[in-house]
């Protein structure tokens, strides 16, 4: 009687309890991922592009210290300490702060400066410039151009086709791998 029992739960552990697709466990988990984000910061949305402007007070609320002491605080993250400098994944980067679609994998290149490096913005909307002449220096300043949050800077020392470098914070960068169409 046990063996017949063991049998029965092998068998509808094998029909309905078995392991998804590789495929369909990345869609699965972008999906979690996204609504993760949505239950802590109301504001995130990789669709909506109502430009945001909501007091610091909010933003202390709804981002995660890491986000917030970038994003809204203007810090910058140490040099081959973030989790994209040295990330080769085909897909697309989001505002960590916002949702805001940045940039796209093929535009990333390897700068050898330790925080990850694009040559191009995704949409001439994705991101605002600014001038900062802070630390006794004239840079330009990258903000999200839905939610104004700091990014990074960009220098004119990048690949063609631009020459430029957007220097990025991996800490206000989210980012999700393309997935096979036939799996969406
Ligand atoms: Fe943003």
């Amino acid at each position: 009687m046990e063996r017949l029992f063991l049998s029965f739960i092998l068998v509808t552990f094998s029909l309905f309890g078995c392991q998804p697709t590789t495929e369909n466990t990345t869609a699965a988990e972008l999906q979690v991922s996204e609504a993760a984000q949505n239950l802590k910061n109301p504001y995130y949305s990789r669709t909506d592009t109502t430009k945001l402007n909501l007091p610091d007070a909010t933003w202390r609320k709804v981002l995660s210290a890491d986000v917030y002491r970038i994003a809204r605080g203007k810090a910058t993250e140490r040099a081959y300490t973030g989790k994209f400098w040295d990330h080769h994944g085909v897909g697309t980067y989001y505002c960590a702060a916002c949702g805001n679609a940045l940039f796209k994998s093929d535009t990333k290149y390897d700068s050898q400066c330790g925080w990850p490096s694009f040559y191009q913005e995704l949409r001439a909307t994705s991101v605002a410039y600014e001038q900062d002449n802070s630390l006794g220096m004239v840079r330009i300043e990258v903000l999200c151009g839905r939610c104004d949050a700091h990014l990074g800077h960009i220098f004119d020392d990048g690949p063609p086709p631009t020459g430029k470098r957007f220097c990025m914070n991996s800490a206000v960068l989210d980012f999700e791998p393309d997935v096979n169409p036939a799996f969406r």
